[in-house]
């Protein structure tokens, strides 16, 4: 019988907590799966982990025993009483009843790492699956100075975050993240690995911080535009996508662009990699600033 099954269901019942499905409450109650993130999450005790939707603190306490220092960034107030209650006693432990999104994550990590011994600072998360993509790309291009983030989001949205541009399975976040991180699959997760049981598969996830650039472009801001137009009209040719969403001035233009770039002017953005849009983002700087 699982033991974190049990602790759940005893927290719920004594704090009398039914799950508050507008703000993606799934409580874990697989120890495997718990086991796992934390095993993958690679904590040492020069880290500060950040800990998203900490919920009723199930990864919690392996975390606070692990790490250098544990901050959680929990929504609803119900869960601030339950976590201090479980976790103030532990000095390394500290709770902010915020929106993540909210959060100033530039400044938490630098007072962090400006303060004790905290090196290095990693995201740990079961997250909320109706604001998954916001809060990634937050992480992301906040270009916070983290060294990877561990989470477990809805397997559909996992498996587009961690293709490789250009294969299948994409769309413009995949190339997002492959910019910023190296990503890999961790495990899958079934729905009954939680109360209440979501209505679809999950998956852990790591992102691996990318401490080098893997492309030279002249304007990242303009390279991710050019990919969101991209794949807005993602059934059309990328040439007619980008006309209609006038970063080609025109076909002519346009064409020219892929011709000269060696790119078949019938392609679609899913077929391009990172390096591809790299290069149109070039091409069309230099025809903007000559
Ligand atoms: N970590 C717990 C677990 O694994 O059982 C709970 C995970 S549950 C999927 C997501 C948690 O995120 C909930 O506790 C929810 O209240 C919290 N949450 C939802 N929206 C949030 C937001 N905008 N900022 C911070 N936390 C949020």
């Amino acid at each position: 019988m699982s033991n974190i099954k049990n602790e759940t269901e005893f927290i719920m019942k004594k704090y009398n907590i039914k799950a508050n499905k507008s703000l993606g409450q799934n409580f874990l109650i697989n120890d495997r799966v718990v086991e796992e993130i934390i095993e993958n999450s690679e904590i040492t005790k020069n880290d500060l982990i950040i800990e998203i939707g900490p919920g009723l603190g199930t990864l919690t306490k392996d975390l606070l025993e692990q790490a250098g220092k544990v901050v959680c960034i929990e929504l609803d107030k119900r869960m601030i009483n339950i976590l201090e209650d479980r976790f103030s006693l532990y000095n390394n432990f500290e709770l902010i009843n915020q929106d993540v999104l909210k959060v100033n994550l530039h400044q938490l990590i630098k007072k962090e790492k400006e303060t004790g011994n905290i090196t290095h600072a990693k995201i740990v998360a079961n997250l909320p699956y109706y604001i998954t993509t916001p809060i990634i790309m937050k992480l992301l291009e906040d270009e916070l100075d983290l060294e990877s983030i561990t989470v477990m989001i809805q397997k559909e949205v996992a498996e587009r975050l961690i293709a490789i541009p250009g294969e299948k399975d994409t769309g413009a976040i995949t190339y997002s993240v492959f910019y910023y991180s190296e990503a890999s699959k961790i495990m899958e997760v079934s729905n009954n690995s939680f109360i209440p049981e979501p209505n679809v598969t999950s998956e852990v996830i790591k992102l691996n911080i990318r401490k080098n650039k893997i492309i030279e472009v002249v304007d990242k801001e303009m390279m991710f535009k050019i990919i969101k137009s991209a794949f807005m009209q993602r059934r059309k040719t990328l040439l007619n996508a980008l006309v209609n969403t006038k970063v080609f001035s025109n076909k002519e233009e346009g064409t020219n662009i892929l011709n000269d770039l060696g790119l078949d002017i019938n392609i679609r953005a899913e077929k391009l990699n990172l390096n591809n849009f790299a290069d149109i983002t070039n091409e069309i700087y230099k025809l903007k600033n000559n």
